[in-house]
């Protein structure tokens, strides 16, 4: 059982924000028991009363935006406006599932040769959500705001650098009122994961994060027959064909790169930019992050900030340095950032060889990877070469270019003429190790529901 004190820490100066106990084994315990004692009230709950409390939620979200969004700030480092942005997303995901819970969930009336015929969804017990640092709210909310509705209960186990937010979270369903054990914040280390899930009380986990993490939770609920959700790793690829509009491919290729300091899944991370437009997109990209501002992420002008901790960005780093040693060009200049903290100067790098880091791996940071390429079919190849299929963008205008992308390219989504991003009311997810399951949408609430049949003679 951990007992070692956890801290958060300020990654833009280093310094200790905030010191936390993790749960004993008798707290775990008690949590469990209160979470399967909810359950039993809480499925009956009627759907327009959970609704109400889902929009308290949201209510609660926007009063104390400012607090919420500057402790993701100070946790993890993102730029302010950008950890604004994130507390309000999760506020309209509250909503959309207070106002489409209830068809997402409705009766499928079958016909056959009984008297009636239905598939019903019901709502199967408290689950496990195990989640990542890089979005500390939305990741918990795209999962938690379907669970609530469905009438589940939600147990997370955040990221151990961020647990104010976590417990922030857990302050949100309080304050709007949902009843105690609807939705609690375990804190507890991956090592007492496997227990948790192991418990007969839970009844599946979903998990958030990096593929190692992936397959230990997806083995042990397998191991326990308990459905899992995994969403984990992207390498994006973000192709630019001629007949795309250049300023708008830029502008959004750089943004694609660089939210969040470029810590996110489904940021596009190569770049695939046709050999009639190459140098005159390179030159504007590479001009771009030039002008990106790096610095304090507490400033609302700020572009991109530190990276969430010291040890990610020396991975960075490491990938930087192997992918330049095995024959890739960096494009950028060399920047000064701060001395104490995680920064990391945002780069590109081209043409990478396969078999080094910015051609095989995921590069979590302001690092793009450019490649020229002779064809849409060469691009859409290269893309495919990936291990992972999250999401993947083509800039064109050209409808044949268009149809070819959506049908061949590899990953659970394929966004035209911009940039990749999750929205409440489409489904998200990934194909080959980005994962499998869905999120968001009807798909994301039937997640883990019961599908029941049912047949009335
Ligand atoms: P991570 O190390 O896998 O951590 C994610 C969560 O899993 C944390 O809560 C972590 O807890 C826990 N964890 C780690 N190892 C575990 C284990 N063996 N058993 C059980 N739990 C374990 O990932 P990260 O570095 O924080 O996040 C970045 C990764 O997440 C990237 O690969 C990114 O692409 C991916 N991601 C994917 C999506 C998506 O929607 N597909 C979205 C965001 C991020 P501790 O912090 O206590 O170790």
């Amino acid at each position: 059982m951990a007992d070692k004190q956890v801290h958060s820490i300020n990654p833009a100066t280093g310094d200790v924000i905030e010191t936390f106990a993790p749960l004993t084994g008798a707290g775990i315990e008690s949590a469990l028991a209160k979470a399967e004692d909810r359950f039993r009230s809480w499925r009956r709950v009627p759907l327009d009363e959970r609704a109400a409390l889902m929009n308290g939620a949201a209510e609660v979200l926007e009063a104390k935006l400012e607090l919420y969004a500057r402790d993701i700030t100070l946790e993890m480092g993102k730029p302010i406006t950008q950890a604004e942005a994130e507390v309000k997303k999760c506020a309209a995901a509250c909503r959309h599932y207070a106002a489409h819970a209830g068809a997402y969930m409705r009766d499928e009336t079958v016909q056959t040769e009984a008297h009636r015929a239905f598939v019903r969804h019901l709502p199967i017990g408290p689950v496990l959500a195990v989640m990542p640092w890089n979005f500390p709210f939305w990741q918990v909310f795209r999962f938690a705001a379907p669970a609530l509705m469905a009438g589940n209960v939600g147990l997370l186990k955040h990221a151990s650098n961020v647990w104010r937010s976590a417990l922030n979270i857990e302050d949100v369903f309080r304050s709007a009122g949902f009843p105690e054990g609807c939705f609690q914040t375990l804190l507890i280390g991956a090592s007492d994961v496997e227990g948790v899930i192991r418990d007969a009380r839970v009844k599946a986990v979903t998990l958030t994060g990096s593929g190692p993490a992936g397959r230990s939770v997806a083995a042990i609920a397998g191991d326990s027959l308990k459905p899992s959700l995994l969403e984990l790793g992207g390498s994006d690829a973000f192709i630019v064909m001629p007949s795309a509009d250049l300023d708008k491919a830029v502008k959004t290729a750089v943004t694609a790169r660089i939210q969040n300091s470029g810590q996110s899944c489904i940021a596009g991370k190569r770049f695939f930019v046709h050999a009639d437009i190459h140098d005159a997109f390179t030159e504007r990209y590479v001009t771009a992050f030039g002008a990106l501002k790096v610095g304090d992420p507490m400033k609302k002008d700020t572009d991109v900030g530190p990276l969430a901790t010291l040890k990610i960005r020396d991975e960075l780093a490491d990938q930087v340095d192997r992918s330049l040693k095995g024959g890739a060009t960096r494009l950028t200049r060399e920047r000064i950032v701060p001395g104490k903290g995680a920064w990391y100067a945002p780069a590109i790098l081209a043409e990478a060889h396969s078999g080094t880091p910015s051609a095989d791996e995921e590069m979590f940071g302001p690092v793009a990877n450019l490649w020229k390429v002779p064809s849409l079919d060469d691009a859409i190849a290269r893309a495919n070469r990936s291990v992972f299929g999250l999401g993947s963008v083509l800039f064109s205008n050209e409808e044949s270019e268009i149809d070819q992308a959506v049908r061949e390219l590899e990953a659970g989504a394929t966004f035209i003429n911009s940039m990749v991003a999750s929205d409440p009311r489409l489904p998200f997810g990934g194909i080959k190790e980005s994962g499998y399951g869905r999120e968001l949408a009807a798909d994301g609430l039937r997640a883990f529901m019961n599908r029941k049949t049912v047949s009335i003679a």
